[in-house]
Order: C-alpha cells, then structure tokens, then sequence
C-alpha cells in the first residue's frame, strides 16, 4: 500500500442541507443510524488505512466530539481546523504539515464503493501526481478521461467539450500537488484544473454507483443504500443446484437436483433473517439449448420450492448472452452485481457472494462485494491475490455456519 493516509474535506457549511446543517456540520448528518462520516470512517478502515486528517470548518467541535482521536474506529485521527470561509485548497495547503508523501483526500459528502488497489495500480501505472475516482457520465460532468484512464481535461465549470465524467474525492495525491497551489484562498478545482493542463491527472473509473449527503433528496437515498441489509447473492448451477457435466445446461426441472447442502445451509440463514438475490450464467440460451423463457420457468419453479423451506429469493439475475458476445453481465464481468446492488440498493462491500467457481470470485471483485467460494476450495490458489475469496468452504451449509457465528 503506497499510503496509509486518508484526508477528508469537512469544513463546508451544507447549506443545500438545511434545516438540518443548522446546528450540525454536514458530515455529520445522520445516515443508517450513524453520522455520515462514520461510514467513510468505516470504509478506510476496512481498506486498509490507519491514519485520518479531517479539515474541519463550519461548526468542527462537533465533529472533533463525535470521533475524538479515532480509536473507538481503529483509526488515528487528526484534525486541522480552519474558519468556515477557507476554500477547499486553502484549507488544505495549511494543513500541509501533517501530509505524507502520498495521501487518499476525500470530500466529506461523498461515498463510493472504491477499491484502495486498483486506484493505486492506476497511479503508479501513469506516475502522475494525481489520480482521481471517476464516476461516468456525461451530464454534469468535469473530467475528460480516456478509457485507460488518461485525464485529458478537468473542467470545473463543467463547460468544456468532450466531458465524460465527474470527480468524486477518493483521489489520490503525491506531496507534489502543492506545487500547482497559489496561496490564494481558492477551491481546490482550481488545483484540478491547473493539473489537468498541465497533463498531471489519470483517473480510476468507478464501476457502481457513488452515494452523496449533499442535499435532503439524495441523503434520503444514500440512507437507504448504507443501511445494512440481509441479502445474499448466490450463484445457482453447482451451488444451489448440481451442475451439469461441462458445456451442459440444466434445460429441464427433471434435471434440477438441489445440493441438500446448500438447501439446509440457505435454510438456516433464512431463519437468521437472510434473504437471496440468485446471480447467473445462462449461456445455453445464446447457444440454443433453451430459451429464456425456459430458464424464468426452472427460475419459477426452484424459487418455489426453495419457499417452501422457508427461504426467500427476492430477485434472479440471470446473463443469457454466448461468451463471445463480450457483455458486461457474464460472470466474470460483474454487471449483474452491479445491477444487484441498484436495483435491491446493496453496498456490495458489504454484501456476499457465494459461488462454485473462480470466475465468481473475479466477478465479486470487480465489482467490489465480498466473495465466499464453495466445493472447489482448493482451487482458489489460482487466482491473483487481489481476487481470492474472503471465505472458502466445502458446501453453503458450512458458509453459513460461519457467516451466522460472525
Ligand atoms: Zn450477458
């Protein structure tokens, strides 16, 4: 990890949240039963940070009380408070003393699914002095960037031509940022457009979705999302059913066979309370063996009987396409985790999927939720470190026997 530091901008007054902002600085507003900067808190712990500046302004005591010196968390926070009038780059550089010689800064209103490694990797790929988290989209955008991640503009005023995402925070800097300062009291926009003119951004590309408390709308949905909730995802063929032998696709409800494993262990976390969201390669359709239509009835049919054991399936994924199609949906492209965590508003870092294969583990990663890898456990030696299961286990019955010890 090329740093353990994270600085996160917390001086703004949020007066787009008011009446709320009244009396509590922004990043302490209630999100999920918990402050928002509890989450972000939360999130850089789990990433592997240690170390918190927080750059206070607007009504900072509160939050110094709230976190104090971040232990309670595991962390070590710091604060360097500033009045609420400094802009974002003023109230950085006059916290330069305490940075090391690379940090993660963070805006105190924004949270991402992000992955600490791969916006690393894409640093140290380009070796410039800053690589942002991008979030696509054309609309409302400041950031032109290519798909490799070269930033070729950053536009605050969101004017420029050929715009094609918007920074969100989670950037990552070298010291060297402070040499693109004037020493006016500016935003730190202006910083951004100085580096992007000087060819000194790349970005990481998010592939979810970002969550903001900036304002009561959006505060109402990114409360939503981080409440935890007690769905799994699950793959189905050789994890709730017995597979076929290779380059066979169950195409009938004679030849769907539950593992009494997995149906036992499925059964004792839905007692827990978990509910299944089933995520699944249906290639035999884009190959003729069956159509759609026929996998929606085996679909209906094994969520059926599973309600009969009293578990739950709230929603299938399934990706129909041929391997050769290069979709973005089969495994182990992570598209309908994606989708998953849009639609059902799951924060995939906290969410599990369980799968019997490799390809599985890939898909978890890439879209950033935990990944438990039943039946073939001796196999996930094969895949790069980054992409391994946090849990391996025989069948799903032994999968929630931990999950439910935790
Ligand atoms: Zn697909």
């Amino acid at each position: 990890m090329l740093t353990q530091q994270a600085v996160i901008l917390c001086g703004g007054r949020g007066s787009r949240l008011r009446p709320l902002t009244d009396t509590l600085p922004k990043p302490l507003a209630p999100v999920a039963g918990k402050p928002f900067l509890f989450h972000l808190l939360s999130q850089l712990k789990r990433n592997g940070y240690t170390e918190v500046v927080l750059l206070t302004g607007y009504l900072g005591h509160l939050i110094a009380e709230e976190f104090g010196d971040g232990s309670t968390l595991g962390l070590s926070i710091t604060y360097h408070h500033g009045p609420e009038e400094w802009e974002t780059a003023f109230r950085l550089a006059q916290a330069r003393p305490l940075l090391k010689e690379h940090f993660l800064l963070l805006y105190g209103d924004n949270y991402a699914m992000f992955q600490q490694e791969r916006l690393e990797q894409k640093f140290v790929h380009f070796g410039r002095i800053g690589c942002l988290t991008v979030y696509p989209r054309k609309a409302r955008a400041n950031v032109a960037y290519t798909v490799e991640g070269d930033v070729t503009t950053y536009d605050g005023t969101r004017a420029a031509p050929g715009l094609n995402g918007v920074e969100i925070g989670y950037a990552l800097f070298s010291r060297e940022v402070f040499s693109h300062f004037t020493g006016e009291n500016e935003s730190f926009s202006k910083v951004l457009s100085r580096l992007g003119e000087a060819r000194q951004l790349c970005a990481y590309s998010l592939a979810g979705e970002y969550h903001s408390a900036s304002d009561l709308e959006r505060l109402k949905i990114t409360d939503a999302y981080l409440r935890p909730k007690k769905i799994l995802l699950i793959d189905r063929d050789g994890t709730i059913n017995r597979k076929m032998p290779e380059a066979q696709y169950v195409t009938t409800w004679d030849q769907f066979e539950f593992i009494p494993e997995s149906v036992e262990g499925m059964r004792r976390l839905a007692e827990s309370g978990w509910t299944f969201a089933v995520v699944s390669n249906q290639a035999g359709v884009a190959r003729g063996m069956l159509t759609e239509a026929e996998v929606w009835d085996l679909d209906r049919r094994m969520v059926g009987a599973l309600r009969e054991e009293g578990i739950q399936v709230i929603k299938s994924y399934y990706c129909f396409h041929h391997w050769d199609d290069k979709c973005s949906c089969r495994k182990p492209e992570p598209g309908m985790l994606l989708q998953a965590s849009r639609e059902l508003m799951l924060a995939l870092e906290n969410t599990w999927y369980i799968g019997d294969d490799l390809r599985d583990c890939t898909a978890a990663w890439r879209a950033g939720c935990r990944s438990a890898l039943v039946g073939h456990s001796e196999n996930w030696q094969q895949l790069p470190p980054e992409e391994r299961p946090q849990i391996c286990c025989d069948t799903v019955s032994e999968f929630a026997s931990i999950l439910l010890s935790q």
